[in-house]
């Protein structure tokens, strides 16, 4: 039986008792039962093992610490201070009201007041909030305020556009429509001029003004 560490931004502060890998598969095979088969028929039996297993991967988020990630930064940048942006971050999720996936794509900038982290850690950041029951909300915020946090640089900013399966598969069925969500925080926020950059950087620029979260 692991635990799950507290997440004091997720809201929850004691830490979380996982249920044993049975329990766990037992759900599942109520759940088929819910849906109006049988969890004993062939096609079927190995399908709540799977299912758990899947868990692990959509779910892994919880196990890893972001701020940990993004400690190890860089110093040495030559004086640069220039926007860094990283654009198109694939990312799948799932949101917490229905547990089906959200897929979309992050963007995410930071202007470096003299540390940096390497890149593969915004990729690495955007997964540990995705890979979590989300709201697109949220994990814009997440992102967001914890870039601003671990590295305190200039300004942040986040992009997420996102498709919503609970939208496109269920519903009101509107397949294509996507939602965007954004934080601007520092430069980004005050200075429209840097905001307009990294909005042309991520070829959003006319797209209109966007609702800050
Ligand atoms: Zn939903």
């Amino acid at each position: 039986m692991a635990s799950v560490p507290p997440d004091a931004r997720a809201g929850t502060s004691a830490p979380l008792i996982r249920p044993k890998r049975e329990t766990a598969e037992d759900a599942v095979r109520t759940l088929i039962r819910w849906a109006g088969d049988d969890p004993g028929r062939e096609g079927l039996r190995d399908t709540p093992a799977r299912v758990v297993r899947a868990y692990e991967e959509f779910f892994a988020g919880y196990l890893e610490d972001p701020v940990q990630i993004l400690s190890r930064t860089f110093s040495e940048v030559d004086g640069y201070d220039e926007m860094i942006v990283m654009n198109d971050i694939r990312f799948e999720s799932h949101c917490e009201h229905h547990m089906v996936p959200i897929i979309g794509k992050a963007h995410v900038a930071y202007l470096p007041d003299r540390r940096v982290v390497g890149i593969s850690k915004l990729a690495r950041l955007v997964d540990i909030y995705a890979k979590r029951l989300q709201i697109q909300e949220k994990m814009t915020v997440q992102i967001a305020d914890t870039l601003n946090d671990v590295l305190q640089p200039k300004g942040v900013a986040v992009v997420i556009e996102a498709s919503h399966q609970c939208m496109t598969t269920r519903g009101v069925h509107k397949p294509g429509a996507s939602l965007v969500t954004s934080r601007m925080l520092g430069a980004f926020r005050s200075d429209s001029t840097t905001r307009r950059e990294f909005l042309t950087m991520i070829g959003r620029s006319g797209a209109g003004p966007l609702s800050n979260t």
